[in-house]
């Protein structure tokens, strides 16, 4: 059983803020588990304590139930697969497969046997005899991962392994790493700073921020369901639009309206003067693409879009909108805390294909609030 638990890990470089801060996850046998988040938030550190490349401050790192806080690397049984790969550039993709097999002497037979089965599930045979400047980034990716099959170790360790490919190749690749764990069951922990990556990856996904855990949950949980400002800004693509809110008699006030809240999300926010409302891009339409009658009309505005960007199947559609001094402090504070440093006093608003409108005309947009979160601004709580 390879699960691997980490008990309250705390890593702490000299006396300043610990790089990662009491945090708590188990990986399941089998899962594939992703630690997200942005530049800094300790997820390399906490990926490197795991395999013991790094001393562990405080707590208990537990793989397949054997406390392993002060075993060396090697004794670990895990598997490491890194940004660059790391193969012998004078080794051929045969050799770079089998060289953890000829560090534990293991007799000739098995491991050819290894390497070629590794070098089948991978799609390597026919690049055998291949040094690695002679392959593609993919390719090489395969090699290092050959090499991790073979070990049979407990578990993949991932830290970043698509970072420098290409976007085409890095979707490819996302796919065969998704299909190859799935194929092995191989319990993995996965390091990247790229959404994108962490849903359509994860089984789980852990989201960080200054070495503390902020929500551990599926992909689906992450982008329904966000604990807080933070996760809600940095899940989703394009990001959640995030506007200062007022909850009164079950109703939200928006900088560009009033509309009718669910009643369980009014309950829980009335009364609490201003808050952050979050509300994704998708969640609004083009009353005039879906049908009128297909609406509640309270929950619609008129919308001026100044820009459209089209995308196929969809688009972008931005409206700026006024909000007070005050408010706008607030909200660049927020939208700090929640994605970096954008400040948007402008929706974006992802529509059918089919919206059509010359720039500046009034559109009107339908606001899905069964959808809308409301934060609490002092503390980024969800509080819906
Ligand atoms: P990135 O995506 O940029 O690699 P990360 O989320 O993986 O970031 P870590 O590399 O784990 O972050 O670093 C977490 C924090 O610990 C950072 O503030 C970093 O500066 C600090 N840190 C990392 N390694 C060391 C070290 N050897 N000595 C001192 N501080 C370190």
């Amino acid at each position: 059983m390879a699960t691997i638990e980490m008990k309250n890990i705390v890593k702490k470089y000299g006396d300043g803020f610990p790089a990662v801060n009491d945090v708590s996850i188990d990986v399941a046998d089998g899962e594939f588990l992703i630690l997200v988040g942005p530049s800094g938030c300790g997820k390399s550190t906490l990926l490197r304590m795991i395999v013991g490349l790094e001393d562990i401050s405080g707590g208990d790192m537990v793989i397949g139930g054997k406390r392993v806080n002060d075993l060396a690397p090697r004794d670990r049984n895990l598997s490491m697969v890194f940004q660059n790969y790391a193969l012998y550039p004078h080794l051929s993709v045969y050799e770079n497969i089998a060289f953890p097999l000829r560090l534990q002497k293991r007799p000739e037979k098995e491991i050819d046997e290894k390497v070629r089965e590794a070098s089948k599930t991978l799609d390597l045979d026919e690049h055998l005899e291949r040094k690695p400047a002679n392959l593609s980034g993919g390719q090489r990716q395969r090699v290092a991962m050959g090499r991790a099959i073979v070990r049979e170790a407990d578990a993949f360790l991932f830290d970043e392994p698509l970072s420098n490919l290409d976007a085409k190749l890095r979707g490819q690749m996302r796919t065969e790493i998704a299909r190859l764990q799935k194929k092995l069951g191989i319990t993995t922990v996965y390091v990247t700073h790229d959404q994108t990556e962490a849903m359509t990856l994860g089984d789980r996904v852990a989201v960080m921020k200054r070495g503390i855990l902020q929500q551990l949950a599926t992909p689906r949980e992450l982008y329904e369901q966000p604990v807080n400002l933070f996760v809600a800004g940095f899940i989703g693509s394009p990001p959640m639009n995030f506007l200062p809110a007022t909850v009164e008699n079950g109703q939200v006030t928006l900088p560009f309206g009033t509309f009718p809240l669910p009643a369980a999300k009014a309950e829980r926010t009335q009364g609490k003067g201003l808050l952050m409302a979050g509300i994704r891009p998708e969640h609004f339409e083009d009353v005039s693409v879906i049908g009128a009658d297909e609406v509640d009309s309270a929950r619609t505005f008129e919308a001026t879009i100044d820009v459209r960007e089209w995308l196929g199947d969809q688009q972008y559609a931005y409206v700026p909108y006024e909000a007070e001094p005050q408010v706008q402090d607030q909200l660049r504070e927020l939208a700090r805390e929640a994605d970096g440093d954008s400040l948007r006093t402008q929706l974006v608003v992802s529509l059918d294909a089919a919206s059509k409108g010359e720039d500046g005309e009034h559109t009107t947009l339908f606001i899905d609030t069964d959808r809308m979160h409301l934060f609490d601004p002092a503390t980024g709580e969800n509080l819906t």
